[in-house]
């Protein structure tokens, strides 16, 4: 442990369960003295949420639909009737119809293109326009993101397409809000087995190919994610903005990707 997030508090949105990136990212701001607030999606998530609140002694969890204005809202009103300003925000949403993350990007309809950017790239946006009213000068938010948004990955469609859009968008919020001393980055990660990565079609392979194909021939984790987050959150990158920087076992910077995973 650590003391790189002492005095610092902070929001995390999009614990689903302890395969969630956002929970390694909370355990790791844990661990370094950090002081939490959770949101999740649904009834439904908070009985597995809640127990994950208590092992890192999180008492405010709050049920957050980021598709709806009202209940970003709500749920920022609620932050800052708890703390009135904070330090740090993790946004870990996506989110689109996985009978589209499959096959042909070409065949995206227009309603989950459009439900799939509301929800994976509007949302840190929504949410962004909140946070800066509450946030200190020093404050820090990250987004989670995947090389699907730069190179063409199979099945990743139009999730890739969200996610070039989300970059984009960290960039221009980097600018809007660097002004004010807020810090605005993005983690793209390696593949990771999480309960929104499959619905990914063939996403085995996937992995497989990565930790075959990766400088450091193996996948990351939650953990990996969780230290590199907390670089990005703490002081520690209080030089850094509208940066992506990659946790993928340096899988973006191989051009030649030639180990192939015949037997699965
Ligand atoms: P996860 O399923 O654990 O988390 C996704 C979260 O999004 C869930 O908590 C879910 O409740 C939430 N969500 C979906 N729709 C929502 C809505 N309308 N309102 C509020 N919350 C909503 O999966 P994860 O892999 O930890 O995903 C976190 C982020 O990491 C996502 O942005 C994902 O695209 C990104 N990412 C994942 C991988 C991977 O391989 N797992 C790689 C790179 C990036």
């Amino acid at each position: 442990s650590n003391q790189l997030m002492a005095g610092k508090r902070g929001l995390i949105m999009g614990l689903a369960n302890d395969k969630s990136i956002a929970w390694g990212i909370a355990k790791a701001c844990a661990d370094a003295g950090a002081e939490m607030a959770f949101t999740y999606m649904g009834d439904a998530f908070r009985k597995r949420v809640a127990p994950l609140a208590d092992q890192l002694g999180v008492d405010t969890l709050i049920d957050c639909d980021v598709s709806d204005p009202a209940s970003i809202d709500a749920a920022f009103a609620e932050i800052e009737a708890k703390w009135g300003k904070i330090d740090f925000l993790v946004h870990a949403i996506g989110f689109s119809d996985k009978n589209e993350l499959r096959g042909r990007y070409v065949e995206t309809s227009r309603d989950n293109f459009l439900m799939t950017m509301d929800i994976s790239v509007y949302s840190f946006t929504a949410v962004m326009q909140r946070a800066e009213k509450i946030m200190n000068e020093g404050a820090s938010a990250l987004t989670l993101t995947y090389y699907g948004a730069e190179q063409v990955m199979p099945h990743y469609n139009v999730m890739g397409v969200a996610k070039a859009a989300l970059e984009a968008s960290v960039m221009y919020l980097a600018e809007d809000l660097g002004k004010d001393g807020i810090r605005v980055n993005a983690i793209s990660a390696g593949p990771i087995k999480t309960l929104a990565a499959s619905g990914i079609g063939d996403f085995r392979y996937i992995l497989k190919w990565n930790e075959l194909n990766s400088p450091l021939r193996r996948n990351v984790t939650i953990d990996d994610v969780g230290k590199s987050a907390l670089y990005l959150l703490s002081d520690l990158g209080s030089g850094v903005t509208g940066e992506n920087l990659h946790v993928d076992a340096g899988y973006h910077v191989v051009g030649m990707k030639a180990v192939d995973a015949p037997d699965i």
